[in-house]
């Protein structure tokens, strides 16, 4: 304001500086940057920080307004009473500088319009969750899926009488039809939930198929269910689901995003209709991140490609070297599909990578698994995906451990299977540890 006291065109028309420029040259001269190259400096102006090259930490719970008629302007859009949103910075349960740089960052690896980001993966998909479901609806969803996802669909939003119906990963557009209908009949549909690739099965769904199958079963509605995707296993390098027709794809950054399994966090990205619904659940009930977080995000994303790209090939020489191994009866990693089934034809649509998570089925059952896990020197026995060193677990005997028989035995979650998450560590050093831990089975 040019005056204390009388608020110029500036205010009146929310010209208000901002704390970022929202809008940043995502090309030059015409040759468009790559995410890569984007995570360096997009959202971010040193210049309104002191020239400090990097963010700084903005630890603050409340921020403050330039006059009474910007705080009035911010209110008249929170409210509605003018169109355009809310502006700026407010209060730190809504957005801060930190947040606001990760999502603008992480919306780029994505090509989605806007992103959010929350206090863990769980957090995100609690509140995309909230967002839609209202009682008495139904939520379609494919099976499996993270267990205290299947918790929350299941059992917490059960409560408010919201039921479900899933199908298999690997479904075809037909039983997808099939199910959709069935859940059509039964209620409102709030909205299509897939994991892919599901945990710990690593079985791929075919979004394209699901969208196909959503777009035709509702075809005569105006607002149809959104296609919801955890896309935590393989995004946001080598799946990007919106370009198959997603609406949210949400992630668990605590694993690759993050990738120093130093942080838990979790994110929404999609288009911006669908953001700003969720983004009003988010500011009621303050499930963003934290400012702390949210900048050791920023200093992982810097890194993401180099990271997964290394951790991914470190996944396809240590699992080559598993396969051969006689002690080894299977090896379920995406580079190993076999060419001519439909998981190969969804992985060649859908995918650019393999990843660097898999199941190792060992030849016997717990007491070999336990031998082989207990023999690992480079390997930390621990759960949890996607960080710079490789962990190992027992899904059975672990994550899975309350899971009745039948549906561990159902998903394939069997007494031979170890899960693992390779790191970024020296590929050779890696496969001498299995090495040495097969030899110990
Ligand atoms: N989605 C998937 C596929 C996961 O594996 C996890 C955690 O392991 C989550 C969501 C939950 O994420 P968070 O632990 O960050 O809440």
């Amino acid at each position: 304001m040019s005056d204390d006291t009388v608020p110029t065109e500036a205010d009146l028309t929310g010209a208000t500086p901002r704390r970022r420029p929202k809008q940043q040259p995502l090309d030059i001269d015409g040759h468009r940057l790559s995410p890569s190259t984007l995570m360096m400096g997009h959202g971010y102006d040193p210049m309104l920080s002191e020239g400090s090259l990097k963010p700084p930490i903005f630890l603050t719970s409340t921020f403050v307004f330039e006059s009474a008629a910007a705080g009035k302007r911010h209110f008249e859009g929170v409210t509605g009473k003018r169109p355009g949103g809310a502006e700026g910075l407010v209060y730190s349960r809504f957005n801060g500088p930190n947040q606001e740089i990760l999502e603008d960052r992480l919306g780029i690896w994505d090509d989605a319009e806007d992103a959010l980001t929350f206090s863990s993966g769980m957090a995100a998909i609690a509140t995309v969750l909230l967002a839609h479901v209202r009682p008495g609806d139904v939520i379609v969803h494919s099976a499996p899926l993270y267990a205290a996802t299947e918790t929350l669909i299941g059992k917490i939003l059960g409560r408010l009488g919201v039921q479900w119906l899933d199908f298999p990963a690997g479904a075809t557009r037909a039983d997808i039809d099939a199910v959709l209908a069935r859940a059509q009949a039964a209620g409102r549909v709030a909205l299509v939930y897939l994991e892919s690739p599901a945990n710990p099965t690593n079985a791929l769904v075919d979004v394209e198929a699901v969208v196909a199958a959503r777009d035709t079963v509702f075809a005569d509605l105006e607002a149809k269910p959104p296609v919801v995707i955890d896309n935590t296993f393989l995004g946001p390098l080598w799946q990007k689901p919106l370009r198959q027709g997603a609406d949210i794809v949400l992630y668990s950054l605590t694993k690759y995003a993050g990738g120093h399994s130093d942080l838990v966090a979790g994110a929404a990205v999609g288009s911006k209709a669908q953001i700003d619904l969720i983004r009003t659940i988010r500011n009621t009930i303050g499930t963003i991140t934290d400012p702390n977080t949210a900048w050791m995000l920023l200093r992982s994303l810097e890194t993401l490609e180099l990271r997964m790209t290394r951790a991914g090939e470190n996944a396809a020489r240590v699992c080559a070297f598993l396969r051969d191994h006689p002690k080894v009866e299977h090896v379920g990693y995406l580079g190993f599909l076999d060419p001519g089934g439909r998981q190969a034809d969804i992985y060649r649509r859908h995918c650019t990578g393999a990843g660097s998570t898999f199941s190792l089925f060992l030849r016997g059952g717990e007491a070999e698994s336990f031998r082989f896990l207990d023999a690992l020197r480079i390997a930390k026995l621990a759960v949890s995906l996607g960080g710079t060193e490789t962990l190992a677990s027992h899904p059975a005997a672990m994550t899975h451990l309350s899971v009745p028989d039948a549906r561990k035995q159902a998903l394939g979650i069997t007494d031979n299977l170890v899960r693992i998450s390779i790191g970024v560590e020296n590929a050779d050093d890696l496969i001498a540890d299995c090495d040495r831990a097969l030899r110990a089975v």
